[in-house]
């Protein structure tokens, strides 16, 4: 793994304006005055911490020893007849520990938690992955972790609040408000605020009041990192283009941190057109307008007076009414490029991938995904694109069950009539109740009461 500091080159401590959180006209500390020592002191010592080669080894060691990486790199074999040619390699985030990159950025937050003597995290969550790989190093650091979640997303997520009760976090659900993601925010900012002594505030993105943007892009150049060392040793080049979904911007900010000084790798950033521009939609670039939100000023989806604007995309990891301040600044300067991708051709791009090479990934990651047929257009047949396969698809298969086309539909609804035939002529075989509800699961009929049937 090549990663920061561990050169006079990149410390932190010497680098240019940006490695120090400065943005352009992006970024900043927007909070409550009894919040601003402890972002300062965050300020202060994330630097220290990066600098500080006990600390990157400790990081390090355990993504490797724990998360699985250095992720592979696989030149995809079969998609690029698909979308017009290009040479297409996936930098493998879905092979991390818990599927996504998330946890690259929460192990380092824990651990750094853990360094300021803190002793309990707290976090917010929409759909819940976030609190999932927050609550995963919880565990793995033996630390109470205390979750933020919208009462909405509760009940839509419910399998997210079951991974994270199991891994002994505590979800608190949230009721103000719409009841989702914002409303988490403000309760976890809350939180915050009263316990600031003891608490760290471990944030999912590049977002929120500085030195969150920074430290979460460095926790996440990993990405970029690897993939950088990784090309240049297989084909002995850089990419021309690195490819990436962006929700709050972290995974795409991981990838393109390790190219953003390499002014011939172009940079693209994908985000969630939804609906539509029209419709609902997650498209902050090409809606959002200059404001501040979560600690921080960027470009946020907001009305005329100022109210913050509810977000849609199919993926819930790009369902977020903001962005990264670095990703704003990026955009404004013209350094990296932003596409949109509707819902629909994000879930034809889940297709695509999963028939061409085998890989179903996340529905976020297919929005990157089906935004190569573009690039590759711009770019040529010969293209070399590096694209962010932020995680895999295991998550949203619900979501992607209800949106299948009717011959899919119409085999599993038969299935399921054969199945309730033969349970009837099987029940009135042993004459136990009819009515009863059970799951077939591996031939075994799981019943309500836990019992096993046969
Ligand atoms: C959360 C998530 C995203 C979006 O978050 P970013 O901070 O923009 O990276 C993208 N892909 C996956 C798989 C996610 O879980």
């Amino acid at each position: 793994m090549t990663a920061a500091p561990h050169s006079e080159d990149d410390n932190p401590l010497r680098g240019p304006p940006e490695l120090l959180g400065e943005f352009g006209e992006f970024g900043g500390r927007y909070v409550a005055e009894t919040l601003m020592p402890a972002v300062e002191e965050l300020a202060r010592e994330w630097p220290k911490a990066w600098a500080d080669y006990a600390f990157v080894d400790e990081y390090r060691a355990i993504l490797r020893d724990y998360v699985g990486r250095p992720t592979p790199l696989t030149e995809a074999r079969r998609l690029p007849a698909a979308i017009g040619g290009g040479r297409i390699f996936l930098k493998r985030e879905d092979l991390n520990h818990t599927g996504a990159h998330k946890i690259n950025n929460c192990i380092g937050q824990v651990l750094l938690a853990r360094r300021l003597g803190k002793t309990r995290i707290i976090a917010e969550t929409g759909a819940g992955q976030h609190g999932v790989a927050t609550a995963t190093a919880c565990a793995y650091f033996g630390m109470p972790c205390t979750v933020y979640m919208g009462a909405e997303d509760v009940s839509r997520q419910a399998l997210n609040v079951v991974r994270m009760r199991l891994l002994g976090a505590e979800v608190r659900p949230v009721t103000s408000g719409s009841a989702t993601l914002k409303d988490a925010i403000n309760a976890a900012l809350r939180d915050w605020v009263a316990s600031v002594a003891d608490t760290h505030y471990v944030i999912g993105s590049v977002m929120g009041p500085d030195p969150y943007p920074l430290m979460v892009r460095e926790l996440q150049r990993v990405i970029g990192d690897e993939a950088r060392a990784q090309i240049l040793d297989r084909i002995g080049r850089l990419p021309d283009a690195a490819v990436a979904c962006v929700g709050g911007g972290s995974n795409a900010m991981g990838l393109f941190a390790a190219f953003v000084p390499d002014k011939e790798v172009r940079l693209f950033g994908v985000e969630a057109t939804g609906e539509g521009l029209q419709g609902r939609h997650a498209a902050t670039m090409a809606k959002g307008r200059i404001g501040v939100f979560h600690g921080m000023r960027s470009l946020v989806l907001q009305t005329d007076d100022g109210q913050l604007l509810e977000a849609h995309s199919i993926s819930a990891g790009l369902d977020y009414p903001g962005i990264g301040p670095e990703h704003a600044h990026l955009h404004a300067t013209g350094r990296a490029r932003y596409l949109g991708i509707s819902d629909r051709e994000a879930l034809a791009a889940t297709e695509l991938l999963a028939r061409t090479e085998g890989i179903i990934p996340a529905l976020e990651t297919a929005h990157a995904i089906a935004a190569l047929p573009q690039v590759i257009a711009e770019l040529g047949p010969e293209a070399v694109v590096i694209v962010n396969v932020s995680g895999r698809g295991d998550k949203d298969m619900h979501t992607v069950m209800t949106h299948l086309d009717p011959a899919t539909l119409a085999l599993i609804a038969e299935a399921e009539r054969e199945r309730k035939a033969a349970r009837a002529a099987h029940h009135g075989a042993t004459g136990s109740h009819p009515g009863e509800e059970a799951l077939i699961v591996d031939g075994h009929e799981l019943r309500a009461d836990g019992k096993e049937g046969a």
